[in-house]
């Protein structure tokens, strides 16, 4: 098996799918590995690095079995795939319909990763958590850094300085690392969330819960979105207490939809000038409505940031959570050098896309 890793072309990606570490275990399972020129720079990997795990370092993509990347190729490169090639990443094939229609036309067969079940036995291959970790400790970093005050209490000669308030909105895996973080950085720290068990995970990480009184779990875990009651009583109440906040962190989402706007345009207007709101949404529209994705902006004294690319400013972290997370899934197909597929395995089933036919159902020709 020929087992390739991108280099890859998305502009501010400076993630990458493989380490030599995890190169290391790939070739022991049998394959045989390729990474392009460069591919791990940006994550402080180079190429001789790779080498000396074993890979070789080549450009071409034509002759491989298993392509693993990070974000989906262009639609030019996929066009060079061998046709029925696995790709394996975090390949958001709905999100793009070029990209959708380059993936089929090479019948590729694609695990997009944010699809995998989120069951105890994928937790291992979960990128969306373990990104996610990283995006929530860069955002709380970017909220300190950009709030023209101190997070922790301090006795100086210059008198006491009170601790900041920091609020973080979802208490996801983002959010909890940005909390356990701004908590580490002394400031006064609150969370919210609409599922209930988040109050104890808020609170066992030092943070209080802000009560919004509005509870909306949904499946599977996840949170559903609001009706139009909740979120005007969320809102009141929202409103009233972003006048003594000093820091706000969004990372509010719910699975295949836009991200909710939770913080108004008018509660940034309620706000202190100098507070700071850093929107991790952003990607998908953000949770505040001032909120433009890759920019920070002064909205009336206060400092609105929605910054992209959160996970690849701790590439060298993220990359090898990333690849192990990786390792950990290919291995459920990679034995001895063969892929072969156990289509009655969830993880698999419930990964790939297309949906494929479940046994049984598949048509007779
Ligand atoms: P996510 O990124 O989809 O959402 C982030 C947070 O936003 C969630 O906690 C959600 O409840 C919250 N939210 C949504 N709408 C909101 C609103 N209007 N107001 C306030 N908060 C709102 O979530 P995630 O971080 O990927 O995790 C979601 C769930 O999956 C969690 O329960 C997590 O523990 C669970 N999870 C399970 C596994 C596993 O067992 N393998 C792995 C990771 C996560």
């Amino acid at each position: 098996v020929e087992v390739r890793v991108l280099k890859e072309a998305a502009a501010g990606e400076r993630r990458v799918a493989a380490t030599p570490e995890t190169v290391k275990k790939l070739l022991a399972a049998g394959a045989r590995v390729q990474v392009q020129a460069g591919a791990g720079l940006a994550a402080g990997f180079t190429d001789q690095a790779y080498r000396d795990a074993g890979a070789q370092i080549d450009d071409a993509v034509d002759a491989a079995d298993l392509v693993l990347c990070v974000q989906a190729p262009p639609p030019e490169l996929v066009a060079r795939f061998k046709p029925g090639a696995v790709l394996v990443g975090a390949l958001h094939p709905q999100a793009d319909a070029a990209r959708a229609a380059a993936l089929q036309a090479r019948q590729l067969v694609a695990f997009p990763l944010e699809r995998l079940p989120r069951t105890t036995r994928a937790q291992a291959m979960d990128v969306l958590s373990s990104q996610a970790g990283m995006a929530g400790y860069k955002a709380t970093l970017i909220a300190a850094q950009l709030a023209p005050r101190f997070f922790p209490m301090l006795t100086t000669a210059a008198g006491t300085i009170r601790p900041s308030k920091v609020l973080v909105v979802g208490a996801g895996v983002a959010g909890l690392q940005a909390i356990a973080t701004a908590k580490r950085l002394g400031a006064q720290v609150e969370g919210f969330d609409v599922r209930p068990e988040t109050r104890e995970q808020i609170e066992s990480l030092g943070g209080r819960f802000l009560d919004l009184g509005v509870s909306a779990a949904g499946e599977g875990g996840y949170a559903r979105q609001l009706t139009d009651a909740e979120r005007a009583e969320q809102q009141r109440r929202l409103a009233e207490h972003l006048k003594g906040v000093d820091v706000v962190i969004c990372t509010a989402a719910v699975p295949g939809r836009p991200a909710p706007k939770i913080v108004t345009a008018a509660m940034v207007a309620g706000m202190r000038p100098g507070s700071v709101i850093v929107d991790l949404a952003a990607e998908t529209g953000g949770n505040c409505e001032a909120t433009r994705p890759g920019e920070t902006l002064d909205v009336g004294g206060v400092t609105v940031a929605g910054p992209l690319d959160l996970a690849s400013m701790g590439a060298i972290h993220a990359s090898e959570m990333y690849a192990r997370n990786v390792l950990n899934f290919v291995s459920l197909f990679l034995k001895d050098g063969a892929l072969v597929f156990d289509w009655n395995d969830e993880l698999l089933a419930k990964t790939v896309w297309p949906e494929r036919p479940a046994a049984g159902e598949i048509p007779p020709v």
